[in-house]
């Protein structure tokens, strides 16, 4: 069968326009290993970007494949409302164990947008039960990203993918973001105090009253280009949250499970949000699987006689699934046992040095940034003033298509390159990867 043919005869696929697949048409893959992707014809491809930020521990790890496997032929699914299971449990004991402080009621979705939603109506409920109903407006960031269902494609602040569809989006207020690059206060980041932080206190002195929840990615605004701010900006955003009675909802959907250098974003400010959204890295990439997380005190507002009509019912035919259950214990079970964050935060100075040493002085590269094993490029037309490429150029997509070819799937987000590998990425990968990178900007932008 030409499988090729086939597919673009039946699939849609997510966040591409279907026309540049004449072009570039689909990567078949038939299997992968750790870092590397392999395609029908026995093309490898390594996959730096953990398929979308997603992939943890390599693919098909081999301690993740056999949990799956023992599950498996245990239980594959079962009603969650009054029936429960093992993996699930365990699941949940052991993640509270490592979350920030307070952290205890888990409640399950099946994908990032999803915990989303739900950490939004668990939010307004909250203060609707605690005779705060004027609560019932949400804040977010700027050039924000928190997945695409309605709700929170309007918590998102990205014109990319919310411009159409502003006539169905709810009313969200968006705080200007920290921009550190281009930073209007004249800082750079070893002396900043966040004082960008005043654009959220003239929104919270304007709305604070009638606002529920403030969401945000901590640390990191991935989509947006992987934007990296200081923690200082959470800090300042939790006591400002505490101050108006507005719940701090941290979206560690990307951030989470060691990406940024710590288990969670928020590790790094020493705060512990109202709730916290986790997907993506929770299963190591392996399964649809999102949480919400939330406190005591929140919990505590729900739990009532039945009559009081106060319970959350909100539901998800495949809450807590226990594949996905199972493949997300093993994941907290090799971070743990096998040091993986201890690891890749050696590896970690040796990536982002060699970028550095490779592409610092480039001509066309604006600003190099880093946390984690996370590293952006931001290509720029003229690095005195900071001035973008024309978008319509496609540099990024270029450079993209090129690393493609030589075995590299290095997906940019518009002229931002930028590496999110699997935790487990070895130093003579780096050593690969930076090379093939610095060829191709090269190569496109020559
Ligand atoms: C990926 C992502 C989401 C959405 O998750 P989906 O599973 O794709 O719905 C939300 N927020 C952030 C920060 C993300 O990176």
């Amino acid at each position: 069968m030409d499988f090729i043919k086939k597919d673009l005869e039946h699939i849609w696929h997510p966040c591409s326009q279907m026309k540049d697949y004449e072009e570039l048409p689909p990567i078949v893959v038939d299997h992968a290993k750790d870092m590397y992707l392999y395609d029908i014809n026995g093309k490898s491809y390594m996959d730096v970007v953990s398929s979308w930020w997603c992939n943890l521990l390599g693919h098909c790890n081999p301690r993740i494949n056999e949990a799956l496997k023992n599950q498996i032929d245990k239980l594959e699914h079962v009603i969650f409302a009054n029936f429960s299971h093992v993996p699930a449990i365990s699941l949940c004991d052991k993640l509270s164990k490592v979350l920030p402080n307070g952290l205890n009621k888990c409640f399950f979705t099946d994908n990032g947008s999803s915990a989303i939603e739900a950490a939004m109506k668990m939010s307004f409920q909250y203060h609707y039960q605690t005779g705060k109903a004027h609560k019932k407006r949400f804040m977010a960031l700027s050039d924000a990203y928190h997945g695409e269902t309605v709700g929170a494609l309007s918590m998102g602040g990205m014109d990319l993918y919310s411009e159409i569809y502003k006539p169905m989006l709810m009313d969200i207020i968006h705080v200007e973001a920290p921009d550190c690059y281009r930073c209007k206060y004249g800082k750079c980041r070893e002396n900043c105090d966040a004082q960008c932080f005043e654009e959220a206190e003239r929104e919270f002195e304007k709305y604070g009253e009638e606002t529920s929840a403030f969401f945000v990615e901590p640390l990191v605004q991935g989509a947006a280009g992987m934007r990296i701010y200081p923690s200082i900006y959470l800090k300042k955003l939790r006591k400002l949250c505490d101050k108006y009675n507005v719940h701090m909802i941290a979206d560690e959907i990307a951030t989470g499970y060691g990406r940024t250098g710590k288990m969670f974003a928020c590790d790094h400010a020493e705060i512990s949000p109202d709730i916290i959204c986790l997907s993506k890295g929770l299963t190591g990439g392996y399964m649809p699987m999102a949480l919400a997380v939330t406190t005591d005190k929140i919990y505590n507002v729900f739990y009532a006689d039945y009559n009081e009509g106060k319970a959350f019912m909100h539901s998800h035919t495949y809450s807590g699934n226990p594949l996905a259950c199972a493949a997300a214990i093993e994941v907290l079970n090799i971070l743990e046992e096998e040091k993986i964050l201890e690891t890749a935060k050696e590896n970690a100075t040796y990536f982002n040095n060699l970028i550095c040493d490779k592409l610092k002085n480039h001509k066309y590269v604006g600003e190099i940034r880093s946390i984690g094993l996370i590293n952006a490029i931001e290509l720029v037309e003229d690095k005195k003033n900071k001035k973008s490429f024309d978008s319509k150029k496609r540099y990024g997509y270029e450079i993209y298509k090129k690393a493609l070819e030589k075995g590299i799937l290095l997906r940019t987000l518009g002229d931002i390159i930028y590496f999110n590998p699997p935790l487990i990425m070895t130093r003579e990968e780096m050593d690969i990867a930076v090379e093939v990178c610095v060829q191709c900007i090269n190569e496109v932008l020559k």
